[in-house]
């Protein structure tokens, strides 16, 4: 079968490998669609601390069993299940959790093995019907993205600021509405993307610079209930947090480089206005599960997303579209 596996940074190979054979207590599924996100350009061109080459990549995964043919889904982080954190529920921050593209080999192959540690955290969801594989490949960043709101308690009636228009922003988009929040703006230092990616979730508004003026005055003095940064940017959180409103409630959801990850932050706005900023960190089986549930309502629609399908021999081409920010969502089709 054909893989690509990651050797080294710069250095993605299209390899012919063995059909993999699923071990006791393993799944075994042929790969319809493995989508590419800014994970996967970063992988490329630095590697990752998790990887050890080679490395066959691919986290967002959806597929057929083999042995059954049932329509399947798949976590991409792996919690343990059995630590202290697992055990009070909060899955995303399990200190043991492995990935899959990172640990065990990933879904830009033909096929792939689940390794038992996936399915005993019921990290395999059947894919409602009515939702295609391309979709269904997408409900892993969609889990990220409800965790992410869920901490920073998007709810109706909130005006929303999304900081960065790539997929992922996107997706936050199109989750603050599903929430009931009741404008949603959207920024980005990037004209020509912040246009393509408004043309398809239609924000209230868009803003391509001096956005902490910008929401000021888009909401009359007050700031914006939940700003949300969906980019690598340590400006961008710093604005994040002078553009929030009393009570606000600040979502660090894209993490900074891993050299340069110290901002400058006024704590007396965090005190005197009593901001909340969180993190956000993955998501837990369960939020995949709720993502595909929302894919099947129609009350997420994530296929107007995927702008590029392509074969897995052009796996390198999808990479440099989202390093490029030239697409929204690139999917593989092995
Ligand atoms: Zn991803
Ligand atoms: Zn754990």
């Amino acid at each position: 079968m054909k893989v690509a596996r990651f050797h080294a940074p710069g250095d993605i190979r299209i390899e012919d490998a063995p059909e993999p054979v699923a071990g006791p207590g393993e799944l075994k599924i042929r790969v319809r669609n493995c989508s590419t996100c800014g994970t996967d350009a970063k992988i490329y061109k630095f590697g990752h601390h998790h990887i050890r080459p080679p490395r066959v990549m691919g986290h967002e995964i959806a597929g057929e069993v083999v042995d059954t043919g049932a329509r399947v889904q798949v976590i991409a982080a792996i919690p343990c299940g059995s630590c202290a954190d697992c055990a009070r529920g909060r899955r995303t921050v399990c200190p043991n959790q492995e990935s899959m593209g990172y640990h065990y080999d990933g879904g830009f192959a033909e096929y792939m093995i689940v390794p038992a540690k996936v399915l005993a955290v019921d990290g395999v969801n059947a894919i409602p019907s009515g939702v295609g594989f391309a979709e269904a490949s997408v409900a892993e960043p969609l889990a990220c993205v409800l965790n992410g709101q869920s901490l920073a308690g998007v709810g109706a009636g909130d005006d929303v600021v999304v900081m960065g228009a790539g997929p992922i922003g996107c997706l936050h988009v199109r989750t603050a509405r599903a929430r009931g929040a009741a404008r949603v703006f959207l920024v980005d230092v990037n004209a020509q993307r912040l246009a393509m990616a408004a043309e398809l979730v239609r924000p209230d508004a868009t803003i391509d610079a001096d956005p902490v003026e910008q929401v000021l005055k888009l909401t009359g003095g007050r700031g914006a209930d939940v700003v949300i940064t969906a980019a690598a940017s340590g400006a961008a959180q710093e604005q994040a947090v002078r553009m929030a409103a009393r009570q606000g409630r600040i979502s660090f959801f894209g993490g900074l480089p891993k050299d340069d990850p110290v901002i400058a932050l006024d704590s007396n706005l965090v005190h005197y206005r009593e901001l909340t900023i969180v993190g956000a960190n993955g998501s837990s089986p369960a939020h995949n599960a709720e993502a595909l549930r929302l894919v099947a309502e129609g009350a997420v629609t994530v296929s107007d997303l995927i702008t590029h399908r392509l074969p897995l021999s052009q796996v390198l081409d999808g990479i440099d579209l989202v390093s490029r920010g030239a697409a929204i969502k690139v999917t593989i089709e092995p």
